[in-house]
């Protein structure tokens, strides 16, 4: 597996949510990040329908840009009882003609929920697929995942997303209350990072 050998990052995302999240679990190793936006890059159309292949097109995209190493995110999250929908198009459930709105996608997730009678808990898992590509076309890929359930009504501030409304596995409290440092000890994205600072950091 190839190291990560450079002094800075671009990190290949324009969700500040995920951004707050990276820059965070960057921080222990000293590493300087810049974001695509800011560099001024746009964002390529996710046009694959799975999370690596996303997460290719996104990190590819700004590596070649910027010349530098490029880390990117593709997450969602997969409920059984929908089928393992909204996966992939998790981010398209929020679009609205003025951005996204994630109480609506929360709304419609539980309504979809109801209109299945789906039977309790209401299984689920966010997933996160973590692509470090290099200007050169190198790349490796992380996966992580956390299970829990989705609950209703939604619950907290913290966070972003579909925070709110999803239950991890172990706590009685939704990612959306959680502390965001204990958000970052456990979520998806979390897991994904262990693997990548083994695999690459180290
Ligand atoms: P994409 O990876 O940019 O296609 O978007 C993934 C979508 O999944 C985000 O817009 C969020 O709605 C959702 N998502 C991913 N990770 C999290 C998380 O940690 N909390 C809440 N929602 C998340």
């Amino acid at each position: 597996m190839r190291k990560f050998t450079a002094e800075k990052l671009v990190v290949a995302s324009h969700n500040q949510g995920k951004l707050e999240e990276i820059a965070r679990l960057m921080q222990p190793f000293g590493i300087s990040t810049v974001s695509a936006g800011e560099l001024g890059f746009d964002e390529p159309e996710e046009t694959e329908d799975n999370f690596i292949g996303n997460a290719r097109i996104k990190a590819h995209y700004a590596a070649e840009k910027s010349g530098l190493p490029a880390l990117a995110d593709d997450s969602g999250i997969e409920i059984d009882a929908l089928n393992g929908a909204p996966g992939v198009y998790t981010a398209d459930w929020a679009e609205t003609p003025n951005g996204r709105d994630f109480t609506m996608a929360m709304t419609k997730t539980w309504k979809k929920l109801e209109e299945v009678n789906a039977a309790h808990p209401r299984t689920a898992r966010f997933c996160c697929t973590l692509v470090l590509a290099w200007p050169d076309g190198h790349f490796e890929v992380f996966e992580g995942k956390i299970d829990g359930k989705i609950v209703w009504p939604m619950q907290g501030e913290q966070g972003h997303g579909y925070d709110p409304i999803f239950q991890p596995n172990g706590f009685d409290i939704t990612f959306g209350k959680m502390d965001r440092w204990k958000k970052n000890e456990i979520s998806h994205r979390a897991d994904a990072f262990k693997k990548l600072v083994k695999g690459c950091f180290n």
